[in-house]
């Protein structure tokens, strides 16, 4: 039996997991594909502290990886389907897809949160076909190309300037007149000569044969309708929370696995982390500083109670 199971290995789980080894305690980490989570997918991140110039999403995970490794953390493929407690013995089970059963002391979910779908007729036909939700994957394809980016929150507007490197044009479709995401991410978008922001719109339908040609719009406030003619359709509508194998009772109405200040979920000896947890910034600091303080509180829980 492990002292601790950390479920996802993106910055809250790789942090946590870090921390706890670094504890004294016995750390299995479970990741469903491989390691890096969400920041995999960031070209450059330039808001963690510690690296004066922007660095990689996969080279800051990477270094995250390999100090986890050195430290002598397990890394282990699972793919999670329950976490029950025996409240007699105070030990919890994690059950996987692969009919594995794992048991451990305490549990840390980390699994992040994943991209929405925007919801309109086209997209699901033409994902992988023109529409992406990582422009740092697909982007390259649009080279001299003409894109769409659809948003308004940090990720669009990141998103939709790493697109002109390879397109011709970006238009940016939000729903509002003002985006969600911070001052210096919008600046930079309206500084750039390729990006064309379309304000107060919404998108009807992503049209094409075979592939896209199309987007089509309604202007919220004129309620002007007009097609588009785009080569691709990049969708950063937000995220929603991994939580498919976490009991409903744990969860808030968003979706997410509810946490005190300490990450302590309404069950003893269970932590969420990062993007899954209530209340989450969604930043990769907040994420490993998130991983950092449940992982003390696992040790703290497993030297302070009475346990098998
Ligand atoms: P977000 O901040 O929740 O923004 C989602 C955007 O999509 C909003 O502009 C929203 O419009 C729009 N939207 C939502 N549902 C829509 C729909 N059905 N149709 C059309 N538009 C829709 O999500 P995010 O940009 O993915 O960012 C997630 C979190 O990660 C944020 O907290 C962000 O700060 C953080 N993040 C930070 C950085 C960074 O610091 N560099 C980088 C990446 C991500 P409204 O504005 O009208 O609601």
């Amino acid at each position: 039996m492990k002292d601790v199971i950390i479920i996802g290995a993106g910055p809250g789980g790789l942090s946590a997991s870090i921390y706890a080894i670094r504890a004294g305690l016995d750390v299995q980490l479970l990741e469903k594909f491989s390691p890096g989570g969400q920041v995999m997918n960031t070209f450059e991140v330039e808001n963690y502290p510690g690296f004066v110039d922007p660095v990689a999403g996969w080279e800051l995970m990477s270094k995250m990886e390999e100090q986890a490794k050195r430290l002598g953390v397990q890394f282990e493929q699972g793919d999670v389907t329950a976490i029950q407690k025996n409240e007699e013995q105070n030990i919890f089970t994690v059950r996987l897809t692969d009919n594995r059963v794992l048991e451990s002391r305490t549990v840390i979910i980390a699994t992040g949160a994943s991209l929405k779908k925007l919801g309109v007729e086209g997209e699901e036909d033409f994902t992988g076909r023109g529409v992406s939700y990582c422009a740092t994957c697909d982007g390259a394809f649009f080279k001299e190309k003409i894109t769409a980016v659809v948003g308004g929150g940090d990720v669009a507007l990141e998103e939709a300037v790493f697109l002109t490197r390879f397109a011709d044009k970006v238009y940016i479709i939000h729903r509002r007149d003002e985006f969600r995401g911070t001052k210096i991410l919008q600046q930079r978008l309206l500084d750039n000569e390729k990006i064309i922001p379309v304000y107060d719109t919404i998108v009807d339908s992503i049209n094409g044969e075979g592939k896209v040609e199309s987007i089509s719009l309604t202007n919220k406030k004129t309620k002007e309708k007009q097609d588009l003619p785009v080569d691709g359709v990049f969708i950063f509508v937000g995220y929603a929370a991994n939580t498919d194998f976490v009991q409903e009772e744990l969860l808030n109405p968003q979706g997410e696995v509810v946490v005190d200040m300490e990450m302590r979920t309404a069950v003893t000896g269970l932590f969420a982390v990062g993007d899954v947890r209530s209340d989450s910034k969604r930043q990769i600091v907040m994420a490993a500083a998130d991983g950092a303080s449940a992982a003390m509180n696992a040790y703290e829980y497993i030297v302070n109670s009475d346990m098998p």
